[in-house]
């Protein structure tokens, strides 16, 4: 046994923990738990604990279904409450996903995430995230369609003092650091009930696993003070969606390799062609990015979300921003792209977002000139005279381009890469035979 997997065992006994939750992500990036009592978890450390891998979205198919989880003790946490008995607290370990021979799971994304790492540290680099987590608190989740009431009338950067807001946000980053995740901001948003909370920057294996942390913790504390959380990306046709822009940079050993003191913007060359990784393959990676219908309906003019493949420096409606907060300060130097939502499978996301910014490096693409206009008020025709290409509009594009993509091929699996796009064709083809509210409101009174 090493040291990490003694000093678990030490603290279930010192903090009398009953049990333990083995936690690891479905495909679609939903949070998978089994609850292994402490005297199992030294068999669990030296074997795994076996399961059905055909019950989970995207696992197996049925014929070679057994699986097994590994803990990984790197993960330890207590949770930061207490059973429903009030005396005790439980913990959690995340788990990479093995075949029954030992061999990784080729649809664990976990594993899709610690291959593209393995091939940019193959490149001599180590890959750091930190997202900006937007979500909505919302007065209850209605199951029948009806709008969602916001749970406060604030808007940007408000510090309201009459309302659940601020407590929420105090309780949940209290949690969030009882669970060793350090937040660095956090504020209300644009749209009444709009919440952001930005993490501090991590290794992107580290940060996958605490977005997943992040939506749970976040969902709990929301029930706790009598409200829900939502991160579905655009609850309100009239209000901006919810986004997860997500801050990159690449070290090399403690050298940040984006930064260079000789130019303007303090961009590297790696840096630079980072970016025109980032731009080359956005489209295809959309999917993974913005994985759902209505991820889609946030990515459109006009709700501070970028449409256009450009980059840019102060330019928000752009889709790549190299930020200037820290002049001088190379550690800080980071690249944010700002198309993610935060429900996209983070393991998944940061794996097809690094992987394209790795090619750019690796092949040396050249990045085109900064955007300087505000893209969102150009038309059609005048992106397409300036070179920006549009990302995808709705999830049947996005597929389409992502089917003849060899770089997200190759760097979600086969595997992966056949059931996501199988599973997500037939989320489209459900919800384009809907006939909805708006149509029936514009259509039937005048045709
Ligand atoms: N809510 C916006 C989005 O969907 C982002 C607002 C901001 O710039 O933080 O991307
Ligand atoms: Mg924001
Ligand atoms: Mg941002």
């Amino acid at each position: 046994m090493d040291r990490q997997q003694e000093f678990v065992l030490r603290t279930l006994e010192e903090r009398d923990i009953r049990f333990v939750r083995l936690w690891f992500t479905d495909v679609l990036g939903f949070l998978k738990s089994v609850a292994v009592a402490p005297a199992e978890l030294e068999g669990a450390f030296a074997e795994g604990i076996g399961f059905d891998g055909s019950a989970i979205q995207g696992f197996a198919r049925v014929y070679e279904s057994d699986m097994v989880a590994k803990p990984d003790p790197g993960t330890f946490q207590v949770l930061p409450w207490e059973t429903p008995d009030g005396e005790h607290y439980s913990a959690r370990m995340f788990c990479d996903i093995a075949m029954p021979d030992g061999s990784p799971c080729w649809a664990d994304p976990r594993h899709v995430l610690r291959r593209t790492l393995a091939r940019a540290s193959e490149a001599g680099f180590t890959c750091y995230v930190h997202p900006e987590i937007e979500f909505f608190l919302l007065r209850d989740l209605p199951k029948d369609g009806t709008p969602p009431e916001p749970a406060d009338e604030g808007g940007y950067f408000d510090q309201a003092s009459h309302n659940a807001a601020p407590h929420f946000r105090r309780h949940a980053i209290e949690a969030l650091e009882a669970m060793g995740i350090s937040v660095e901001f956090s504020h209300h948003e644009g749209a009444p009930g709009q919440q952001e909370i930005d993490l501090r920057y991590a290794d992107a294996l580290t940060m996958a696993d605490n977005v997943m942390t992040f939506r749970y913790v976040v969902k709990e504390v929301a029930i706790k003070q009598g409200v829900r959380a939502s991160f579905m990306p655009k609850p309100f046709s009239d209000q901006p969606g919810s986004g997860m822009h997500t801050h990159v940079s690449l070290f090399e050993g403690d050298r940040n390799a984006f930064y260079d003191s000789e130019d303007p913007f303090e961009l590297s060359s790696t840096g630079k062609a980072f970016v025109a990784g980032l731009l080359h393959h956005a489209r295809e990676i959309t999917a993974v990015t913005n994985q759902w219908v209505n991820s889609y309906k946030r990515l459109i003019v006009g709700g501070e979300a970028p449409t256009a493949v450009c980059w840019g420096h102060a330019n928000r409606s752009a889709l790549v921003r190299v930020p200037m907060y820290s002049p001088g300060k190379a550690s800080s130097r980071r690249v944010e792209i700002r198309s993610l939502d935060t429900a996209c499978n983070p393991y998944l996301a940061y794996s097809v977002v690094i992987a394209a910014g790795l090619k750019g490096v690796q092949e040396g693409y050249e990045l085109p000139p900064a955007a300087e206009d505000d893209v969102w008020s150009l038309t059609e025709s005048e992106r397409r005279a300036a070179g920006y290409s549009s990302l995808p509009q709705n999830l049947a594009e996005a597929l389409a381009v992502m089917e003849n993509s060899e770089l997200v091929a190759e760097t979600l699996g086969e595997h992966v890469f056949d059931f996501f796009l199988r599973n997500k064709r037939a989320e489209w083809d459900a919800y384009r035979r809907q006939v909805t509210p708006y149509e029936l409101r514009t259509y039937l009174p005048m045709l």
